[in-house]
C-alpha cells in the first residue's frame, strides 16, 4: 500500500510526487511512456523567472521551481511579436527560456526519485477502483493500492474519468521541429492560419518549434495538419521539418472541483493552463508542489484524509492568473470569428494591450475604444 500514487510523470506529476515523497509520503509515480518526456508535444516555452514573478504574483517563492539549469535550456527570447492576420506587427518585451523538454521532464522525474518517490514507466493506468474504503490504481499489468491518489495524466485524464470528475475543453494543437536559424524572438500569429488560437515560431539554439493551436467552433472543414502545412509554407519553412507531433491542450480555464474524497487533479488535467495562451508548465509546477504538499501533510496528520486544503491553497497562488487569462480569451472568443474584427481589436490594444494580455493581467476593452 502506497501513501500517494501519482499517475503521470509530466511536470506536474514528478513535481507532486517529488514534494509528497520529500514530506515522508510513500510515493509512487506511474507513466505509460517508455522513457519520461518522449515524445515532446509542446513548444518548450517557459517564462522566466522574472515574468514568472509578475505573471503569477501569488506564487509562493517560484525560484525554488523556476531557475533552469543551462542544460536544459534551448536558447533564450526576450520578446514576442504579435502578428495579425492582416499582417500587423506589435512587440513586447517579454523574456523566456525555450527548454529542452525531454532532458527537463526527465530531471523532473529524477528529483521525484531522489526523493524517494519510486518511478514506473511504460505502465498504462487504466482506472481506479474504489471498494470498502479502499482505492485501487489498475494498470494494463498490476493493481496498486494507494491511500491518495493524483491524476497527473495529461488533459485526457483516465483518472478523471474513473473518478467521474470535471474535464476540461480541449485545443487541439500541432507541431513541427524545423531546422534553421531563428531570431531571439517568439513569434504568435493570432487568428487566421489558426481560427480561434494562433500560430507560433519559437526559436530553438538550431531549430525552431513551429506550430497552431485552435478552437473547434472556429475551424471550418480544415484539417489541423492542412492548417500547419498552409501556415510553414507561407513562412518557406516546409523544406526543412525534423519532426511532427500533436496533443490536446485544456485552454478552458480550471475545472470547478480539482477534488473527489482521497483523489485530486493536478496540471493539465485539473485545467490548469493559462487560457489565452495554452502555456501549462508553469502552472502544473507550482500546483504540482502545494499538492505534494498537501498530501504529505495528510498522510503525516494520520486522521481521516482532506485535500480540501489543496484546492484552496493552488486557487490562492495562481487562480487569479488563470482568471484574468480565462476572461481574456472570452474577450477574445467575441472577435475571433471575425477578421474585421480581430483586426480593429488588435489595432486598438497595441503593444501596451498586448503587454497585459501575455502577463496575464485584466485587460477591459472599453479601454481600447
Ligand atoms: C502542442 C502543444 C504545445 C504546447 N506548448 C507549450 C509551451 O510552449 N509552453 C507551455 O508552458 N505549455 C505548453 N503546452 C502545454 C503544456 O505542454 C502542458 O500544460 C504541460 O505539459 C502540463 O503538464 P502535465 O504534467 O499536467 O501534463 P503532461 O505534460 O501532459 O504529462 C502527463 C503525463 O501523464 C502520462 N499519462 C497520461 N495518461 C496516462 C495513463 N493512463 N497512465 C499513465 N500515465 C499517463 C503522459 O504520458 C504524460 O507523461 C503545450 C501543449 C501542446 C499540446
Amino acid at each position: 500500500m502506497y501513501d500517494v500514487i501519482v499517475v503521470g510523470a509530466g511536470p506536474a506529476g514528478s513535481t507532486t510526487a517529488k514534494y509528497a515523497a520529500e514530506g515522508g509520503a510513500e510515493t509512487l509515480i506511474i507513466e505509460k511512456r517508455k522513457q519520461v518526456g518522449v515524445p515532446v508535444q509542446c513548444g518548450e516555452f517557459l517564462p522566466s523567472l522574472a515574468e514568472i514573478y509578475d505573471l503569477v504574483p501569488g506564487a509562493l517563492n517560484p525560484e525554488e521551481l523556476f531557475v533552469v539549469k543551462e542544460s536544459f535550456i534551448s536558447r533564450r527570447t526576450d520578446k514576442i511579436r504579435f502578428i495579425s492576420p492582416g499582417g500587423k506587427k506589435l512587440v513586447c518585451d517579454f523574456s523566456g527560456i525555450v527548454l529542452e523538454r525531454k532532458l527537463f521532464d526527465n530531471y523532473l522525474a529524477e528529483e521525484a526519485v531522489k526523493s524517494g518517490a519510486e518511478l514506473l514507466t511504460g505502465t498504462k493506468v487504466v482506472g481506479i477502483e474504489k471498494n470498502n474504503g479502499r482505492t485501487k490504481v489498475v494498470t494494463s499489468g498490476e493493481s496498486y493500492e494507494g491511500k491518495i491518489i493524483v491524476g497527473a495524466d495529461g488533459p485526457v485524464s483516465t483518472v478523471a474519468d474513473s473518478a467521474g470528475m470535471q474535464k476540461p475543453e480541449l485545443s487541439p494543437c500541432v507541431n513541427y521541429e524545423i531546422a534553421g536559424d531563428f531570431e531571439p524572438v517568439v513569434e504568435m500569429y493570432l487568428g487566421g492560419a489558426a481560427p480561434g488560437g494562433y500560430a507560433w515560431v519559437i526559436p530553438k539554439a538550431k531549430s525552431a518549434n513551429v506550430g497552431l493551436g485552435v478552437q473547434e467552433k472556429f475551424v471550418k472543414n480544415s484539417n489541423l495538419k492542412t492548417l500547419l502545412d498552409n501556415f510553414v509554407e507561407k513562412l518557406n519553412l516546409k523544406k526543412s521539418i525534423l519532426n511532427y507531433s500533436g496533443g490536446n491542450d485544456p485552454c478552458s480555464g480550471p475545472i470547478n472541483e480539482t477534488v473527489k474524497e482521497n483523489v485530486l487533479l493536478v496540471g493539465d488535467a485539473a485545467g490548469h493552463v493559462m487560457a489565452s495562451n495554452g502555456g501549462g508548465i508553469p502552472i502544473a509546477m507550482l500546483c504540482g508542489r502545494i499538492a505534494g504538499e498537501v498530501c504529505a501533510e495528510q498522510i503525516k496528520n494520520k486522521n481521516k484524509i482532506s485535500l480540501a486544503g489543496y484546492e484552496k491553497l493552488w486557487r490562492k497562488q495562481v487562480g487569479e492568473t488563470l482568471s484574468n487569462s480565462l476572461k481574456t480569451k472570452k474577450i477574445a472568443d467575441m472577435v475571433f470569428g471575425s477578421g474585421i474584427l480581430l483586426e480593429f481589436a488588435i489595432g486598438r490594444l497595441g503593444s501596451r494591450g498586448m503587454e497585459r494580455v501575455v502577463r496575464c493581467k485584466p485587460v477591459n476593452p472599453l479601454n481600447y475604444l
